[in-house]
């Protein structure tokens, strides 16, 4: 058995939760719960702050958790960083009023940053030679300017909206982020098993993202001009029909290409075209 900690609430939660759901690990009844078992795998899932989680798994409360690699990188915990999950995307960034003239970081030389993100400003300010005061607040960041609290701001972005609704200008990306699963270092053999059953059911999941699953007709003589439009994973699975001279053609495809692929394959003749979607892969 196994403890996993997710954020209780937040934006990386339902994620978190779906990504878990996926991998065919349901968590019994309400959220409220602070600690729930799954119905079908060895594992529980402790609730927690995100702030929480770096300190939950290196102190072994959690065996592994979901939290943003920002978080980990910030309190400098202890831990291992197994997997980068691919979603909770956003970057820890300075930013400035825009009407600042700002040509390159020594502009922050003796400014006052506003930030919940210390740790990691202050490394980058010491790789940088920058001498600047750095005033930790635990929220509202993005108005430490227009409130005379501070002259710049060290903040997570995503689309940059929350900046703009401020009067700020991202001038410098120093982190990027996204969800990661850390663990524990010292788990033991039978736990390290269980995190490694639970990885490979998580690439599944990935692999099959943005993955479509697509079936059509065409005459068995345009196989070979469809496998070249179709250069999949491997080959394509190719079934006869009952009808004389006529091929089923079964296909992975990645759903970005999946308008390109079709017009190319009707211009040789396939019919009934079905896409459907992919729920994991398993190699
Ligand atoms: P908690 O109550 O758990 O402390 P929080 O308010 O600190 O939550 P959230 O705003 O829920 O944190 O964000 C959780 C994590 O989601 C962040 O640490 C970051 O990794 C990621 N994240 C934050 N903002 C964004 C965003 N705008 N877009 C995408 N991911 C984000
Ligand atoms: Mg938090």
């Amino acid at each position: 058995m196994i403890r996993i900690a997710v954020q209780a609430k937040g934006r990386l939660n339902e994620e978190s939760l779906a990504l878990l759901a996926e991998a065919g690990i349901s968590i019994e009844e309400s959220k409220r719960k602070l600690l729930a078992r799954a119905g079908d795998f060895p594992i529980e899932v402790l609730y927690l702050r995100d702030d929480d989680i770096p300190q939950a798994v290196s102190m072994g409360v959690a065996d592994i958790g979901i939290v943003g690699l920002n978080e980990v990188e910030e309190k400098q915990f202890d831990v291992e960083i197994v997997h980068r999950l691919g979603f909770g995307n956003c970057r820890l960034s300075l930013a400035v009023p825009k009407a600042e003239e700002y040509t390159s970081p020594a502009w922050f030389n003796g400014k006052r940053v506003a930030t919940s993100y210390p740790r990691i400003l202050t490394r980058y300010f010491e790789q940088n030679g920058i001498t600047a005061e750095i005033h930790e607040i635990a929220g509202s960041v993005e108005i430490a300017p227009s409130v005379g609290m501070a002259d710049a701001i060290f903040d997570i972005v995503s689309s940059g909206g929350t900046l703009v609704t401020n009067g700020l200008r991202e001038v410098e990306k120093v982190l990027f982020s996204e969800a990661v699963l850390i663990a524990n270092k010292q788990l033991t053999e039978e736990k390290r098993q269980v995190v490694s059953q639970l990885m490979f059911r998580f690439e599944s999941v990935e692999r099959s993202r943005g993955m479509k699953y697509m079936l059509m007709n065409l005459p068995c003589d345009r196989v070979d001009d469809a496998v070249k439009i179709l250069p999949g994973m491997k080959s394509p699975t190719i079934l006869p029909l009952a009808q004389e001279g006529w091929c089923s053609l079964h296909v992975v495809i990645k759903e970005n290409e999946l308008w390109d692929k079709i017009e190319a394959l009707k211009a040789i003749g396939a019919e009934d075209i079905l896409v459907l979607a992919l729920e994991k892969m398993i190699l």
